[in-house]
């Protein structure tokens, strides 16, 4: 089986590119780091939001660093269920059950429940802050995962490509990327980084994320000069 097939002289990596009209190779499908910045960009977005409404100043509403990691795995989740699932023949796509706008919120109202419960605890384990942000770490990731692999096939208006978001209301056909084991695939992604990642985005949440460490510092420093 080869990881490549070509279109119109162009060598495209199978599932994650598809020829355009014009012919030649082009992106459909985000990589995991490019991922990774779009869930904190959005983490951001959504932590500013309520800054903004809470009209606060004070740098712990700044996005937590321990929801970093519910953040993170919710950026792959779909992919990390998915992607091998297919490869062993369980899953009909790689993007398919945990791709599906379904599982999305059925997980997010399983995790919203955990955490309820946890609250109730009072010998809880977890900080309350953690507690707190775990949902929603997860749910912003995994969301944002949904919305950068659909984002292709939503902008060009070819919402066929997007039925996944759907499943099982919709069919879904084996495609021939699935027959790549996962570690493959993402070893072939990053042969060539700069043609996979998208580097508006990675620039943009290094620009937030230290732009938000530098004023956090400032922040705390001018409080102890007060
Ligand atoms: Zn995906």
């Amino acid at each position: 089986m080869t990881d490549k097939e070509t279109h119109a002289g162009y060598d495209c990596f199978i599932g994650e590119y598809r020829q355009p009209l014009s012919g030649g190779c082009e992106r459909t499908d985000m990589d995991p780091i490019t991922h990774g910045a779009l869930a904190y960009l959005l983490y951001v977005g959504y932590v500013m939001g309520r800054v903004i409404i809470s009209k606060s100043t004070q740098t712990h509403h700044l996005p937590a660093t321990w929801a970093f990691v519910p953040l993170a795995i919710g950026s792959q989740f779909p992919d990390l269920i998915d992607k091998p699932l297919a490869y062993w023949g369980v899953l009909v796509s790689g993007r398919s059950l945990a791709h599906s706008a379904f599982s999305l919120l059925l997980i997010g109202a399983l995790l919203n429940s955990v955490t309820w419960i946890q609250s109730r605890d009072t010998v809880s384990r977890l900080p309350t802050r953690l507690r707190a942000s775990i949902p929603t770490a997860f749910v912003i990731g995994y969301a944002g995962h949904l919305l950068g692999d659909a984002a292709y096939g939503l902008l060009s208006g070819e919402f066929f490509s997007v039925r996944f978001l759907v499943y099982p209301v919709s069919a879904l056909s084996r495609s021939s990327g699935d027959e790549l084991a996962p570690w493959v695939r993402v070893i072939n992604l990053y042969r060539d980084p700069s043609t996979v990642i998208h580097v508006e985005i990675v620039a943009a949440a290094l620009i937030v994320f230290v732009g938000l460490r530098v004023w956090k510092y400032s922040r705390k420093r001018a409080d102890k000069l007060n």
